[in-house]
């Protein structure tokens, strides 16, 4: 038997790591659940639900006891070393703060992060940047039309004609090809950008136009199928054909994002003015660092528009899964789900690293630093638990997590955007977009 635990997130994070449905899976499976008092409060799932569903409502999780944590948020040091070593984390774990990582390998603790999950079709169950990317890109757009003065849909009545919204969409992945798909239902004209040379391809497999920027595929290709950072010129470039899309629409919707490094950059102060008045902006990236000049996570910014008076106003979404969180919690927890079936066996836990998925999205194990460099990977200090903190003993019950962080939403440290993403799964685990299953490809993309 497997003890599970999922704490109360520290707010503003409104979503819960694991929801009733799924624990009711595992107390049948044969588990032990532990779930905080409140954990599911703000995403709408009561604590009446999961004590039903056979969970362990506790006012604080005794972290000593726990086998494997869920969570969405990354954990602060102090709940992290009140794990037994060799205990399991499963969450958004911020990889690439190196702080919390030498934390988790201080504390002897497995980390298996989301953020580092390979994006393969086996892996696209427990994909939860696609899960949340999902939700994302469909709230961007609901932002945009509530703020927007105008009808997105064409509509032709006695009193006239309405033309339909204009939307432009720039950054492909799986939020933004969700905010095509949604624009387009909503019956907006939509025409989309990505650096990436498949996404023209899906762009118009969801009815957006491709537009076409003067940028080579080699300057636009990273690695695991993720776009890498353009140079300055490429950079410009692209810019510069975008411009006139940007100054002709009503809505741009941006979700561009690099692994690891600052949000590109793509609509300057310049071209935001240069929209009509009543515009409207909603930048995805603005937790990590934005793709518009100008935003600010989770504010309103009104900008003067240059043709003659009038405001374009950019909305800088802090963490649009956040904003869906009985939906979010609900994909989240399917994919934590997904992995603990497979880091569990008979005899117990068994984190297998010749399983790709364990690989690569176990960050820290046995007091190594999984993603330092190869000559770096001694192990950390011995025996964390040792050297544990006095009020951090494990007989001491406490919230999992502490006080957030001043950083982005939920204390994931940019640059990385804040890992919203999402993914709606058949049964068969693959990306769902528009009520259509995309094929993933075998091996990493
Ligand atoms: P992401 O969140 O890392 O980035 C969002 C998008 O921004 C990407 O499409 C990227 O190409 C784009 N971008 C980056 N720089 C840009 C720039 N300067 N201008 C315009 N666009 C820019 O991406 P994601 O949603 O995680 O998806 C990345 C890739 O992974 C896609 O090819 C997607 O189809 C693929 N994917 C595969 C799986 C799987 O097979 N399991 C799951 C999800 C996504």
């Amino acid at each position: 038997m497997i003890t599970i635990a999922a704490p109360r997130e520290p707010a503003p994070e409104t979503r819960v790591a694991l929801v009733p449905e799924i624990v009711q899976q595992m107390v049948r499976q044969g588990h032990r659940v532990l779930v905080e008092e409140g954990a599911g409060t703000a995403s709408a799932y009561p604590d009446s639900d999961y004590a039903t569903a056979g969970a362990e409502v506790v006012p604080a999780i005794d972290l000593a006891q726990v086998d494997v944590l869920a969570h969405v948020t990354p954990l602060p040091a102090g709940a992290v070393h009140r794990l037994k070593p060799g205990a399991v984390t499963i969450g958004l774990a911020g990889p690439y703060d190196e702080a919390r990582v030498a934390a988790l390998a201080e504390a002897n603790v497995t980390a298996m992060s989301f953020e580092k999950l390979p994006r393969t079709s086996r892996a696209q169950s427990m994909d939860v940047l696609s899960s949340q990317a999902l939700a994302a890109g469909y709230r961007a757009v609901l932002e945009a039309a509530i703020r927007s003065p105008r009808f997105f849909p064409m509509a032709m009545t006695a009193a006239g004609t309405v033309p339909p919204a204009k939307v432009v969409v720039l950054g492909i992945g799986v939020a933004g090809l969700q905010a095509i798909a949604t624009a387009r239902r909503l019956g907006a004209l939509v025409s989309a950008n990505d650096i990436r040379p498949d996404s023209a391809e899906e762009a118009r497999s969801v009815g957006a136009t491709f537009i076409e920027v003067p940028v080579d595929a080699s300057e636009g290709t990273g690695t695991g199928g993720y776009a890498r950072a353009l140079g300055d010129d490429a950079a410009m470039r692209q810019r510069e054909a975008l411009a006139p899309w940007i100054a002709d629409a009503d809505v741009l919707i941006t979700t561009a994002a690099v692994p690891g490094r600052r949000a590109p950059q793509l609509a300057t102060a310049e071209m935001v003015a240069a929209m009509r008045p009543g515009a409207v902006v909603v930048d995805l990236a603005a937790a990590g660092g934005g793709n518009v000049e100008g935003s600010v996570a989770g504010e309103d910014v009104k900008v003067p528009s240059a043709r003659g008076g009038g405001e374009v106003t950019i909305v800088g979404l802090a963490n649009a899964p956040g904003d869906l969180p009985t939906d979010a919690s609900r994909l989240f927890a399917k994919n934590v789900d997904n992995v603990f079936k497979l880091i569990v066996s008979e005899g117990g836990l068994n984190v297998d690293f010749a399983d790709d998925i364990v690989e690569g999205m176990t960050i820290t194990h046995e007091g190594i630093n999984r993603l330092a460099p190869p000559a770096e990977q001694a192990p950390a200090q011995e025996a964390s638990a040792a050297e544990a903190p006095a009020e951090n003993t494990p007989a001491g019950a406490a919230p999992a997590h502490e006080a957030p962080s001043a950083q982005a939403p939920g204390g994931q440290a940019p640059p990385y955007p804040t890992p919203a993403q999402g993914e709606g799964m058949d049964g068969a685990g693959g990306v769902v977009v528009d009520g259509m299953q995309t094929e993933g490809e075998e091996g990493a993309r």
